[in-house]
């Protein structure tokens, strides 16, 4: 057989490398502990598995469900969005549900890039967004995320000429490595920079509700004129730890969405309608999960950090989402240190590389873990660093 160019050229998604090695060392018996996926270890809250046992019981469920959703989904899409960051949206022209915000990132690309188009994307970033650009044969414009600029793009330094080519315009904060936050004023000018370039805009956000401190992150749709360059794509996933459950949405721009849901209707039949429901009783119900589990990740995310620093790690504590992006010691870059990691102490971290060239010289540590199993990470990290083969040694 013949396969297409498109999947010779495609790398394996970046954990399925990790989770075949993890699944390597337990198989000879090992105990792996995993920093490596940001996956919520904490249960779906109990009122929406109740909702979604229920829910499957009714044959009305049972059969094909609409592309675009329940319209009370799309509807409670909206009423969250109202209520959390008074944004006001049309419930059936500005949100179409998602089977997981992946379902739409990936899925996004087929609207707005055709062989040869350029999309600005993040470097270090989630890899659905260059992933899907160049399965349509587009071309990634790499956009460096500095610790100099607090992990924003800076779009300033963008050639004229690729601002003008470019097609769609990735963003994502709370951000997927490194933990950055980004303000309305930077959202802002995201939108001014659309409009200069007729860019569309993508903002990734499914970690708005990951914060801690008190901190609140904001959402692009609140930027002034959002709606008219951009899509937001949100998600179930962190904010209720339903992950396995695959549903997420996009909302904003109604051209936008409306491209995104006629490829979908030619592609997927929609997401299982009681899971539909689940959603639904999540965006509806009672909201105090969120403070609740925000509170165990702060807690871990305090534990992590001064364990690090103590054994000469450097990381700052993230105001939101689910990592703490650290530099990784003298001697090494961001591979051979997640792979001494994993054969010194069956420790897993990703390495920084993985999330883009920018993404070199760190590992990003997940807070994923039950608080025993990360102590006992980083315990054997500290072991590993005073031991002959450790890092320090090597550097000194
Ligand atoms: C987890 C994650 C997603 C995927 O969310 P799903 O709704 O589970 O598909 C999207 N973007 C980023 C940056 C993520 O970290």
């Amino acid at each position: 057989m013949r396969m297409a160019k498109r999947i010779e050229n495609l790398p394996p998604y970046l954990f399925v490398e990790i989770s075949k090695k993890i699944a390597e060392k337990r198989a000879r018996g090992e105990e792996v502990i995993s920093f490596a996926i940001g996956d919520p270890d904490i249960p779906t809250p109990a009122h929406i598995i109740d909702r979604l046992c229920q829910a499957a019981q009714d044959p009305v469920n049972h059969r094909y469900p609409e592309t675009d959703g329940l319209p009370e989904l799309r509807q409670a899409v909206a009423d969250w969005y109202q209520q959390r960051f008074g944004v006001v949206l049309h419930p059936d022209k500005e949100v179409v549900p998602l089977i997981g915000a992946k379902d739409g990132i990936s899925h996004i690309s087929l609207c707005f890039i055709d062989p040869g188009d350029i999309a600005l994307v993040p470097d270090p970033g989630y890899p659905v967004y260059s992933v899907g650009t160049l399965l349509m044969g587009g071309k990634p414009y790499y956009l460096p995320l500095t610790e100099d600029n607090n992990y924003l793009p800076d779009l300033d330094s963008i050639p004229e000429d690729i601002a003008r080519e470019a097609k769609l315009l990735w963003i994502n904060y709370p951000n997927n490595p490194t933990g950055a936050v980004a303000d309305l004023g930077f959202f802002n000018k995201v939108v001014e920079f659309a409009r200069e370039y007729d860019l569309a805009v993508c903002h990734d956000g499914p970690y708005t509700e990951v914060a801690f401190d008190g901190y609140q992150p904001v959402s692009f749709m609140q930027a002034e004129g959002a709606r008219e360059v951009g899509i937001e794509f949100h998600s179930l996933s962190k904010t209720y730890n339903m992950t396995g459950w695959r549903i997420g949405m996009a909302v904003g721009n109604a051209k936008m969405i409306d491209a995104l849901t006629r490829v979908k209707s030619n592609l997927d039949s929609g997401i299982p309608q009681a899971i539909q429901l689940a959603a639904i009783a999540a965006l509806r119900g009672p909201q105090d999960c969120i403070p609740e589990h925000n509170a165990i990740y702060q807690r871990r995310r305090d534990l992590v950090v001064e364990m690090l620093n103590k054994i000469g790690l450097e990381t700052k504590p993230s105001r939101a989402s689910l990592y703490l992006w650290v530099k990784v010691p003298e001697g090494y870059n961001s591979v051979t240190f997640a792979t001494a990691l994993l054969e010194q102490v069956s420790v897993v971290v990703t390495p920084g590389i993985g999330y883009g060239k920018s993404g070199e010289g760190y590992v990003r540590l997940s807070l994923t873990i039950p608080d025993a199993g990360l102590v006992k990470g980083l315990s054997r990290l500290a072991e590993w660093r005073d031991s002959k083969s450790g890092f320090r040694a090597k550097s000194t």
